[in-house]
């Protein structure tokens, strides 16, 4: 099962992924939070990185996609994953096609979330890279490059729309009902 998971910052996507993850077994990979595992680790990706997730712009394509290509030749990612936070750009929806075909994702999940709500959430995490320049370029950033590349999987049949409204526990079981109900996917083998 290979799914990935859009929704504009601060949408829950990170929390929903992992809580999915888990209840399915399989890795969830977030770019954002393995490029913040390599800053804190001071690796040299993460000081290349460093600057520009502080700016809220995208890390090139060419140093993302070979992070991701790697992560998922793991053991771990051989039965599926969650995607999170990639693609972003149709580059990267193109780059993934490479790596896993154009038939690739069972499904592509996105939440839908009110926007005031969101710059709420997102103020409230208080994380070091959402200073509120941060916040307001990413969102810029989110409706310019990736909105478009949801264009390109609606073609493809694969995406369902979740209300990621209200509880952790209720937006989860909302996912978990999408995936099983086949709205847009292949039905999972939820729980086991
Ligand atoms: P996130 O936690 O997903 O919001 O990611 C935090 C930051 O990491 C982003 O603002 C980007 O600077 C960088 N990043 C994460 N995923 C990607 C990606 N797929 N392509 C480019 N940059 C990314």
């Amino acid at each position: 099962m290979k799914l990935l998971f859009v929704g504009p910052p601060g949408a829950g996507k990170g929390t929903q992924a992992a809580r999915v993850a888990a209840s399915l077994g399989i890795p969830h990979i977030s770019t954002g939070d393995m490029f913040r595992h390599h800053v804190s680790n001071g690796t040299e990706l993460g000081l290349k990185v460093d600057s520009i997730m502080k700016s809220g712009e995208y890390v090139p394509d060419e140093v993302t996609v070979a992070m991701l290509r790697e992560r998922i030749a793991e053991p771990d990612a051989q039965t599926g994953f969650i995607l999170d936070g990639f693609p972003r750009t149709t580059g990267q929806v193109a780059a993934l096609d490479g790596l896993i075909g154009t038939d690739g994702l069972d499904a592509v999940i996105v939440l839908d979330v009110d926007e005031d709500a969101l710059v709420e959430r997102l103020l409230a995490r208080g994380r070091a890279d959402d200073t509120e320049e941060t916040i307001r370029n990413r969102f810029e950033v989110y409706r310019e490059q990736t909105a478009p590349l949801l264009d390109v999987y609606d073609r493809r049949g694969v995406v369902g729309h979740v209300d990621g409204m209200g509880d952790v526990e209720e937006v989860t079981g909302r996912i978990l009902t999408a995936l099983s109900d086949g709205d847009a996917t292949t039905p999972p083998e939820v729980g086991s």
